[in-house]
């Protein structure tokens, strides 16, 4: 069978270092804000280019804590507005909703899967405060026109970079593109855990003093609370295992590219639409989009031929129950690529071989 994501297998391409890594924490006695957190946010920062990373529990955690460091900080209030494309995962949204603001949904771009530029001023209102961008699929979502719409009307950018770690836009990684960018290491992402991480990376030192704070109980001091925080860290196991995966992240990447270039040159069914790269820098394919029309035939197939792959996401957030003031509403656009899109195996391991066969098997494919 070729997995969607062999997890097993990316973990013991660093097998070595991360046992050693595992055991030099397991052995220190010390496993929460210590020596591994601290050199695992200075290098991430550096690594993403702003200057503060701040750990936290995970990626939702982490947009969330952005979010609630505003409020904190009175640069918004329950009520206000944050723009956000319809198509992302449910996670950018709960993070708006969970502060009591109000996530307004914007349309994505057919031929790019990220938030339409075109379509954010339309959408801007006097409560709006921020607009929450989405690397989506590992694609670079910011351009000049949402930089400048945010100068215009004072808004914060902020970043949802869970699935672009690695990622540019020019000459800058994504995560330093915006005035804070939260960040997953959910085990399946580029840079991805034994298990739940996050991270928020910002310039603006009183965002990540309020944020290192909130996520402490609240804390600045050791038992004097400023605010009614939470237990949200990051942990030392955690953190050495995440900071020998940045060592390699650059190559991993680099691996997944080569496998979204074999299949960019040889899928050639004209059933399918292949996802389009802007340039070879700005996408580092956690995810390998297609669409059809025939995508759960296709699926079907795949699966039945020995091809594991994934659908991000079947249920756009406004159509889920959990949000069901919201289920009236219609994002064409949105509906379409969550009715037509089928992620195909991607990862750093896969073998050529594997890729060709999926190739066959995709250019295989009829409709009966
Ligand atoms: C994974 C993901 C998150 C949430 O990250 P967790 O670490 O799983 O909480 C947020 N946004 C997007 C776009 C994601 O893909």
């Amino acid at each position: 069978m070729i997995k969607f994501l062999d997890l097993e297998k990316v973990t013991a391409s660093h097998g070595t270092e991360i046992n050693e890594a595992v055991n030099r924490v397991v052995n220190s006695g010390w496993y929460l804000q210590g020596k591994e957190n601290e050199k695992f946010e200075k290098n991430f920062a550096a690594y993403i280019g702003t200057d503060y990373a701040i750990g936290c529990g995970n990626g939702l955690d982490a947009l969330y804590w952005i979010l609630r460091a505003y409020i904190e900080l009175g640069v918004m209030a329950p009520g206000d507005e944050v723009i956000v494309p319809a198509n992302t995962y449910i996670a950018s949204i709960l993070a708006i909703t969970d502060n009591g603001l109000v996530p307004v949904l914007v349309e994505p771009s057919l031929r790019t899967y990220q938030i339409d530029p075109e379509k954010i001023e339309e959408a801007i209102t006097p409560k709006t405060k921020a607009i929450m961008i989405v690397h989506l699929y590992g694609q670079n979502a910011y351009t000049e026109k949402i930089g400048d719409i945010c100068r215009k009307y004072n808004l914060k950018l902020i970043e949802d970079n869970a699935q672009a770690h690695g990622c540019k836009y020019g000459d800058r990684h994504t995560g330093s593109l915006g005035d804070a960018a939260g960040h997953s290491f959910y085990p399946g992402k580029n840079l991805g855990a034994l298990g739940d991480a996050g991270a928020v990376t910002t310039n603006d030192k009183l965002l990540a003093d309020t944020i290192r704070s909130l996520a402490n109980y609240g804390s600045q001091k050791k038992y004097v609370f400023k605010y009614r925080g939470r237990n949200s860290r990051l942990d030392e196991i955690q953190a050495a295992v995440l900071d020998v995966k940045l060592r390699h992240l650059d190559e991993d990447n680099e691996k997944r590219k080569r496998v979204a270039e074999k299949y960019l040159k040889e899928i050639k069914n004209p059933l399918i639409t292949l996802p389009e790269v802007q340039d070879r820098d700005a996408h580092v394919f956690h995810i390998f989009p297609i669409r059809t029309k025939y995508r759960n035939q296709l699926q079907e197939y795949l699966t039945n031929n020995g091809v594991q792959t994934n659908i991000h996401y079947p249920i756009p957030p406004h159509k889920q129950e959990c949000y069901s003031h919201m289920n009236h509403l219609s994002f064409p656009i949105t509906e379409k690529i969550h009715a037509e899109e089928l992620s195909l195996p991607m990862s750093p391991v896969l073998t050529e071989e594997e890729v060709s066969d999926v190739i066959r098997l995709i250019n295989d494919f009829k409709v009966k």
